[in-house]
């Protein structure tokens, strides 16, 4: 199994580049995906924020109340902490288990961890990567596409971009640099590359 760490800011072209992964057989974990689903009904994670922040949390229908949940947490740093406290530490949880049964089904996977947060589920603990890969596109070209595609207006994509670790911060973790600046030809050819370079390391790897 080879553990690739995919990252970068929000825009920036994750789901794109993971998905392109995808398209050449990796298996992909994304953490979006765990942290909605660490609190479904009935997990101990709904049951912490519950007791937390108090059943009005919940709909009629015992499933979280996001918008709700995100007003509060957007004005109050320490419930958000306190939030990220229950959370935080069940993704990871679930990112080691499904990495584990990803390396259990093909020893020889490559396996893409999308995780937006990564420099925190490094600190956290999860399992080292092999290669850490920074998806990267300048901020004029992540606000345009915010602004195109997801319907933002420019302080609204300005706000999402500042309220999250800078480029530098992500950058001194990388391994690999996809620029996703230019078209998506010129993304692919990269993660083609990438791609190539990674498999010929997993094989190295094999007995
Ligand atoms: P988020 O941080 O919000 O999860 P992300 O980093 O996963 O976003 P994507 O969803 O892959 O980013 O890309 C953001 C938007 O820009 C999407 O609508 C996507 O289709 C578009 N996009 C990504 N790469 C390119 C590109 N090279 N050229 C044009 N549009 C692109």
């Amino acid at each position: 199994m080879y553990l690739i760490g995919l990252t970068g800011g929000i825009a920036s072209g994750k789901s794109t580049v993971a998905k392109m992964l995808a398209d050449l057989g990796a298996v992909i974990i994304d953490a979006d995906q765990l942290a909605r689903e660490v609190v479904q009904p009935g997990t101990p994670g709904l049951a912490a924020i519950a007791a937390e922040f108090g059943g009005d949390i919940l709909l009629a229908d015992g499933t979280l109340n996001r918008p709700a949940l995100g007003a509060i947490i957007f004005s109050d740093p320490i419930r958000r902490t306190l939030l990220n406290n229950i959370t935080h530490p069940a993704v990871r949880q679930l990112s080691r288990d499904q990495i584990a049964a990803a390396a259990a089904a093909d020893p020889s996977a490559i396996v893409v961890y999308d995780v937006p947060l990564l420099a925190e589920a490094v600190a956290g603990g999860l399992v080292s990567f092999d290669l850490v890969v920074v998806v990267q596109a300048d901020a004029d070209t992540r606000i345009q596409r915010m602004m195109e595609l997801r319907g933002l207006t420019r302080a609204e994509a300005t706000h999402r971009i500042t309220a999250q670790a800078s480029d530098a911060e992500r950058l001194a973790l990388a391994d690999v640099v996809i620029d996703n600046t230019g078209t998506v030809d010129a993304t692919l050819a990269q993660v083609n590359a990438l791609w190539e370079r990674v498999r010929s390391a997993e094989a190295a790897r094999l007995p």
